[in-house]
């Protein structure tokens, strides 16, 4: 007991260390259950046991941040967070089933049957210099991006360092209260998503911030107050500072929100999607690419909102197809033949985006697998059909097929006659198959090539010619 009172008198600072222009005359507001309306058997079993756990030990513990400004708008959160005055050791003395994670930060992870609660003692603001109290940025790179973000603080700093107001919220189950000290509560009223201090100085800090900003208007339908707005597309190159494993994690939250195709738009109407994905780009300014591309986030968001399963590798597959197309053409015209032609466009292709974005190497299969198969899609004549079905990616490699011919850079025939073929039986799909395709000559050539292709299946290059141009 007098460890913990000992602890509580000297891990806290005083809250004038808090220096992040605006935000120093923070004043707490307690938002009590009959004004709010977060009925407490919203909140997670989990994040219940484990904040009123926190408090049973003697420390204070609030479910923060996503989690109480989703249960606001009525939203189911995806994950919980709780911020006590307890650190990582105290936490992890208090619950038997808890493993302390990160090196850098420490937090704890609380687990409760499937469900686990995060669990970060609050922070303060690491770029203000512990002595005088002014913003001396020690801590962080030449562009002022926070390299720490590990300094033990009050729980005034830790809704300060936040990123949002609406996301600086903290909330007592115990209680029933929002903790507020920033107006968040009425920012959400107000559906508005605000930035907490100087805009300039937070997107330096954190350039993924911006990123953030753009993600979460868009889920949340809320509107980017205009000085949050102003700085984004300025900034921008900022981005390129972050570590490339980041910007994927951000990446990959940003695609698979639900709200991608509304949040593409946004970016690119800011200027943002140049740091995100570079070769987002490219894609956007060609007609075909920019077609295709949203066909399959408008896809994705449809599958993500009916939570049925959705594949990242099969979202960047799309992502980087018209590039790959673009190389694939100026290959086949300097003479390659089509398939190898494919196999170095794709290489490039990937090469290029692992350096740019790192897109883990796991994911590059899929990729692989899925482009590849297109050229094996105009193999309509022989066993090459039969085999293709048999393949086991053969379903994502027809989704994406018919988004090409939805795009309108194939023709649909080529989706339909694939279509009926699955459908049809065996004595049809005989009847189906296209036996003049691929010219007698050279179908003997190519099958001394066959390993090329993964079965030999590859078409000749008068039908790949036919698919790209
Ligand atoms: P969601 O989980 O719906 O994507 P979220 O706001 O919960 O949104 P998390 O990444 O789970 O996002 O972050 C949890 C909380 O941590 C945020 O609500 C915010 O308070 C804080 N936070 C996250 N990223 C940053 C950042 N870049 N700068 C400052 N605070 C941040
Ligand atoms: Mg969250």
């Amino acid at each position: 007991m007098i460890r913990k009172l000992l602890h509580r008198v000297f891990s806290r600072k005083p809250s004038a260390s808090v220096s992040t222009p605006g935000t120093s005359g923070a004043e707490l507001r307690i938002i009590p259950r009959k004004q709010h309306a977060i009925p407490r058997h919203h909140i997670s079993p989990c994040a219940s046991k484990v904040t009123s756990e926190l408090q049973q030990a003697g420390y204070s513990a609030f479910v923060v941040g996503g989690a109480v400004r989703d249960l606001l708008l009525g939203l189911e959160p995806k994950d919980y967070d709780v911020a006590t005055n307890a650190t990582p050791e105290d936490v992890r003395a208090v619950f038997r089933r808890s493993r302390i994670i990160g090196r850098r930060f420490r937090l704890v992870h609380v687990m409760c049957g499937s469900e686990t609660v995060e669990v970060s003692t609050f922070r303060g603001d690491s770029s203000t210099d512990e002595d005088n109290g002014i913003t001396a940025n020690k801590h962080a790179d030449e562009h002022g991006r926070l390299l720490r973000d590990n300094v033990f603080g009050s729980q005034k700093e830790d809704a300060v360092r936040r990123d949002f107001t609406v996301n600086a919220l903290f909330y007592d189950p115990a209680k029933e209260e929002i903790w507020d000290y920033l107006n968040g509560y009425d920012d959400i009223k107000a559906k508005r998503l605000r930035i907490i201090g100087d805009p300039l100085q937070r997107y330096r800090e954190d350039p993924v911030r911006m990123l953030r900003a753009v993600r979460l208007a868009a889920k949340l339908g809320m509107q980017i107050d205009e000085a949050t707005a102003a700085p984004i597309g300025d900034l921008a190159p900022l981005l390129r500072n972050v570590p490339p494993s980041r910007l994927f994690d951000e990446m990959l939250k940003f695609l698979l929100s639900g709200y991608a195709l509304a949040s593409v738009v946004d970016l690119r109407a800011r200027g943002l999607h140049h740091g995100l994905l570079p070769m987002l780009d490219v894609i956007l300014e060609q007609p075909l690419g920019e077609r295709f591309i949203t066909l399959a986030l408008k896809n994705t968001d449809e599958r993500v909102r009916q939570e049925k399963p959705v594949s990242p590798g099969f979202l960047f597959a799309a992502l980087l197809w018209h590039e790959v197309l673009a190389q694939w053409n100026i290959r086949q015209a300097s003479g390659e033949k089509p398939m190898l032609a494919l196999q170095q466009a794709m290489d490039d292709v990937l090469a290029v985006q692992d350096k740019e974005l790192a897109i883990p190497r796991r994911y590059d299969v899929i990729m692989q697998e899925i482009w590849a198969m297109q050229l094996r899609f105009l193999g309509r004549g022989g066993r090459r059909p039969f085999r293709l079905l048999e393949h086991p990616r053969f379903r994502a490699a027809y989704d994406f097929m018919l988004l090409r011919c939805e795009s309108g850079e194939i023709d649909p025939e080529l989706g339909q006659w694939w279509e009926a073929f699955q459908r049809a039986d065996a004595g049809e799909r005989e009847a189906m198959l296209l036996k003049d395709e691929v010219p007698k000559k050279r179908r003997k050539r190519r099958s001394r090539r066959e390993p090329v292709a993964g079965d030999g299946a590859s078409p000749d290059s008068s039908a790949a010619d036919a698919v790209i141009s």
